[in-house]
């Protein structure tokens, strides 16, 4: 089905209302139920009732009390018997009335012939009045039919009318008792009409009541799907997603039953969005669902989009390879789809998927959270490994190994706790041989005092977004303090692509040189070209911001990364930092030509030109020959800490004071 057919808005669950006589079948159907549970505790009463009257038979009329005590128990034991019977082999309501009314009837004519044969006719005159209660149970103490009531009543009607023109009365009993029982047959059966119209007026109540009650119900349950999916795609929305999840991890913990959660997303799907537009964003996003969507399910696995460009596939499996497996299958379908993507600039043209992927592991305190965790980090590393692959987060890998869960808590308290810091590496201008600018470079401790390496840190704060913290702290702490020495003309800090991305970044940064009372030319912002390379329109839109309150912006790493040329092109940046290990490699002829083709490349796009990691005299000098603007590295000067660069500077001064 297609997702937007699928996610058609909630119609009103209103059905066409029945005709007039389907719902009298209806109301007849239903009420047969109703008679059918009533029809045995009705029969019982009245029988029992019935025969106690033989008291009054023997008050009353003690010449015939045997005759009319034997016709009460002949009736009322047949009744129940038939009764019985009829129950017993399910027969049709229609009988089980049929036996109740031939009862009231037969009872009628058991109790009234042998009472009319009695010698005390002063007492049968009275005792012919209890005969209305006959005509009462048929009319209102059963609950017949109406037709079936007036008919049965009619006929007691009929016996009375029959006997009582043989009993030896006066013509004025006759005729006052003849009209008694008329009035009583048209009011007991009017009540009876009443009864029965109301009762049909209950069931329509109560039959709307059902209908707005399963409507209210089916509309819930549409509801609840529709907030349970995601409206573009069809497929399950985050919340199912985690419900799912959580079953699924239950599951695991109760009976073993091992599953994998696989993170999968679209490669530079930002790009496209930006190059096809929104439109044939959502299309392809479409398309990538439907067609994981029935891979998936032919897998008994759930899928769901968890993301603007992310899904997660949620699969029961057994081992690992099978994880790896499926994961590959969906990579290959993906790719195989062929959506064309000519923006991406690595050398496929069509959209992919990048997977991470994370297996159920036994492990103390394991938390739900935790394969997600993993699963995004193993998602990190195949984005890094280039996109369109497969990743399975493995836990004795040092890039996701727990060492990086107690960095990342170790850098949530590193600001309150003064365990991060700032060292400063000089730059030197070539020309003058002066330190013209500062690097500041991050450090890190462990509360104990051991050095984190950045090149550990920094990667697990931009994974988890605290380098934006960070980074605005290393801003505000280079320019606080080192800006107020004049000695120092520039101070770079370096930035990571998360940075630049994040909303108010630009803002942040003037308020951080607002705060040093310092102007925007004096500080330089560094961008690596590392795994983030996707040149958002975001960052090109920050980058120009900073440009606007003067700040330098610096390539970092030139040469390390897929994206450094295309970044030259979009970008103007003031100084391009050749990576240190092309100055290394220069120990070569191949090496070295290497490293004049970038100089040469560089100077023909006019940035000024750095070069890292100067570790000898025979560097620098090769440096000066190739008319490189600045020098940083270990020979010109190692990084150090705020205070030890400020007594350097001074020291000279005192020197010439003295
Ligand atoms: P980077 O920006 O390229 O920094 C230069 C790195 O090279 C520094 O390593 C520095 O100590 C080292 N280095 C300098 N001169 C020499 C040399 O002559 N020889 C050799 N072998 N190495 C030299 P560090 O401090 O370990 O920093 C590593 C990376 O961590 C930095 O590379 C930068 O990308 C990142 N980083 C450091 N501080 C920050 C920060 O505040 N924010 C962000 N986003 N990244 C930072
Ligand atoms: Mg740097
Ligand atoms: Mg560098």
């Amino acid at each position: 089905m297609s997702a937007v057919a699928e996610l058609a808005p909630v119609e009103p669950v209103s059905q066409a209302q029945p005709a007039a006589g389907e719902l009298r079948a209806l109301f007849h159907k239903e009420s047969q139920a109703t008679r059918r549970t009533a029809a045995r505790p009705g029969l019982y009463i009245a029988v029992v009732i019935y025969l106690l009257f033989a008291f009054s038979d023997i008050l009353l009329v003690p010449d015939v009390a045997p005759y009319t005590i034997a016709a009460r128990l002949a009736v009322g034991v047949t009744a129940l018997l038939t009764l019985e019977t009829l129950l017993l082999f399910n027969a049709p309501t229609k009988w089980l009335d049929i036996t109740c009314a031939g009862a009231i009837i037969f009872g009628y004519i058991g109790w009234l012939v042998p009472t009319s044969f009695s010698s005390n006719q002063e007492s049968v005159s009275y005792y012919m009045v209890f005969g209305t209660i006959f005509m009462m149970s048929a009319n209102l103490f059963f609950t017949f039919q109406f037709r079936f009531s007036v008919v049965t009543s009619a006929i007691i009607l009929c016996i009375l009318y029959a006997v009582n023109y043989f009993i030896p009365s006066s013509f004025i009993y006759k005729l006052v008792f003849g009209a008694f029982y008329i009035s009583c047959f048209v009011f007991t059966s009017y009540i009876n009409w009443k009864l029965n119209r109301e009762r049909y007026n209950v069931f329509l109540n109560a039959l709307e009541a059902r209908n707005q009650h399963r409507e209210a119900t089916e509309r819930g349950v549409a509801l609840l799907k529709l907030s349970r999916t995601d409206p573009l795609t069809g497929l399950e929305n985050r919340r199912a997603v985690d419900e799912r999840l959580r079953d699924l991890w239950n599951n695991w913990q109760l009976y073993g039953s091992t599953f994998a959660v696989l993170l999968i997303d679209v490669d530079f799907f930002k790009r496209f969005n930006d190059h096809y537009g929104h439109q044939k964003g959502d299309r392809c996003l479409i398309e990538v669902a439907d067609s994981l969507r029935h891979l998936v399910e032919q897998r008994n696995a759930a899928i769901g989009r968890y993301g603007g460009e992310e899904f997660i596939v949620l699969a029961q499996l057994k081992r690992l390879e099978d994880v790896v497996a499926l994961s590959e299958e969906i990579r290959q379908t993906v790719e195989a789809l062929g959506v064309i993507h000519n923006e991406r600039r690595d050398g496929t043209q069509v959209v992919t998927v990048s997977i991470g992927a994370a297996f159920t592991r036994d492990q103390p305190g394991a938390k739900l959270e935790r394969i997600i965790q993993e699963a995004d980090r193993a998602l990190y590393l195949a984005k890094a490994d280039g996109r369109n692959c497969v990743h399975l987060f493995d836990p004795n890998d040092p890039q996701t190994s727990d060492e990086s869960e107690n960095i990342a808590a170790l850098l949530k308290i590193a600001i309150e706790r003064e365990l991060v810091s700032l060292v400063f590496q000089p730059i030197a201008n070539m020309r003058t041989g002066k330190v013209e600018a500062m690097e500041a470079l991050m450090r890190l401790t462990m509360p104990d005092g051991t050095a984190v390496p950045p090149g550990l840190f920094i990667p697990v704060a931009e994974r988890t977004g605290l380098i934006l913290e960070l980074g605005r702290w290393a801003i505000r702490t280079a320019c606080r303090e080192l800006m107020s020495s004049e000695h120092i003309r520039t101070i770079s800090v370096n930035v990571s692509p998360v940075q630049l991305k994040a909303p108010g970044f630009a803002a942040s940064v003037a308020a951080a040189l607002g705060e040093a009372g310092v102007t925007g030319d004096r500080l330089a912002l560094e961008i690596t070209e590392g795994l983030e390379m996707e040149m958002h329109s975001d960052v090109l839109r920050c980058i120009s911001d900073l440009k606007l309150l003067g700040i330098k912006v610096w390539l970092d790493d030139f040469g390390t990364g897929f994206a450094g040329l295309s970044w030259l092109r979009l970008i103007d940046f003031d100084t391009v930092k050749i990576d240190r290990s092309f100055l290394h490699d220069c120990g070569t002829p191949r090496g070295r030509a290497m490293f004049q083709d970038i100089v040469g490349l560089l100077r023909n796009r006019g940035p000024k030109i750095l070069v890292e990691g100067v570790e000898n005299e025979q560097q620098l000098e090769l440096l000066r020959r190739l008319n490189i603007d600045h020098a940083q590295g270990f020979h010109v000067g190692r990084p150090a800490p705020a205070e030890r660069i400020r007594a350097l500077f001074e020291a000279p001064k005192r020197q010439r004071t003295a």
